[in-house]
């Protein structure tokens, strides 16, 4: 088609767009093989009870360590991952390794896992999930799926199906980065969450009137119908001050913790768990 366009434009695209190609390509290829490669790792985040200050459990991140590219974050290789169809065996595989790191927790502690409309929609999702609680032995209500408002968009019936099915086990859903997408409160009248995670964006501008004011009518909001409220991005005594004044329930950021290995969450949940005991 660009030929028809005229030399000029033919010449003109051509080189620019050939190399983007390429290196979309080459990124594509070098993702299809770092799954069977165990290139991907799992980090994982403390996530605190804001009134006991408890560690209530952590969220799994998912991170590429390419030999060739270093260390590749999520929203560098997701939405790629996403569209090659590839994000269905490497969810699969965060799902099982999540849970397994999970199973070496202390009881009641919860463990969060993202997951992607393509996964949903997939048709296998439920029995994947199923099968990696049982092949680790983790309750279904110690897990917890990390849903966007995409995933709620969708118009087909199977999404929301898959997700009472899931939600009727004692699995909890969340729904994630809320405030950033579309119409976020008809979506919550369309599938019953049982946890909003305030995107960190508005964390960050809390010092703002009227962020704080969004802030404050979303924690609200949340009381009203009996769904958790999570504070992302916490990096300031000032911001959980703010959300403890607030009665935010809980927080996650950089303040309670950053994403670490799983050794090391599993030294910090153990000890968390002590100190509350003993305390
Ligand atoms: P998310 O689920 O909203 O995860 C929170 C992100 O905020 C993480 O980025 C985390 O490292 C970062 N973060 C946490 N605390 C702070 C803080 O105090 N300050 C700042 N500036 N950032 C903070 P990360 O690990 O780069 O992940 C980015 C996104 O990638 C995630 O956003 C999630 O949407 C996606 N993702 C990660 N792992 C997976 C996965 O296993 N499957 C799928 N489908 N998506 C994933
Ligand atoms: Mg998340
Ligand atoms: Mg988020
Ligand atoms: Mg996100």
């Amino acid at each position: 088609r660009a030929k028809s366009e005229g030399r000029n434009v033919y010449r003109f695209f051509e080189p620019g767009m050939d190399a983007m190609v390429r290196a979309r390509r080459a990124l594509e290829t070098d993702l299809e093989a770092a799954l069977p490669r165990r290139e991907f790792e799992l980090d994982f985040q403390p996530i605190m009870n804001i009134a006991s200050s408890e560690i209530v459990g952590a969220e799994a991140l998912m991170r590429w360590r390419s030999p060739i590219r270093g260390l590749v974050p999520p929203d560098d290789f997701i939405p790629v991952a996403e569209e090659i169809g590839l994000i269905v065996p490497l969810g699969e595989w965060a799902l099982r390794k999540a849970c397994t790191v999970a199973a070496g927790w202390p009881r009641g502690l919860r463990i969060a896992v993202n997951v992607s409309a393509v996964q949903i929609k997939s048709g296998t999702f439920a029995r994947s999930v199923i099968s990696a609680l049982a092949f680790s032995g983790v309750p279904a209500d110690r897990l917890e799926l990390e849903i966007t408002e995409t995933v709620l968009m969708d118009e087909s019936d199977t999404v929301l199906k898959t997700l009472r099915q899931l939600r009727n086990l004692g699995i909890r859903i969340a729904l994630d980065d809320f405030g950033t997408g579309y119409s976020s409160l008809g979506y919550l009248r369309r599938f019953p969450v049982d946890k909003i995670k305030i995107d960190r964006s508005f964390i960050r501008d809390i010092d703002n009137r009227d962020t704080a004011a969004i802030v404050r009518t979303v924690i609200g909001l949340g009381a009203q119908l009996g769904i958790t409220v999570t504070a992302e991005g916490v990096e300031t005594e000032a911001q959980l001050e703010f959300l403890r004044k607030e009665s935010c329930v809980e927080a996650q950021g950089y303040l309670i913790g950053v994403p670490s290995k799983a050794t090391d969450i599993q030294r910090l949940l153990k000890a968390s768990v002590a100190l509350s005991q003993s305390g």
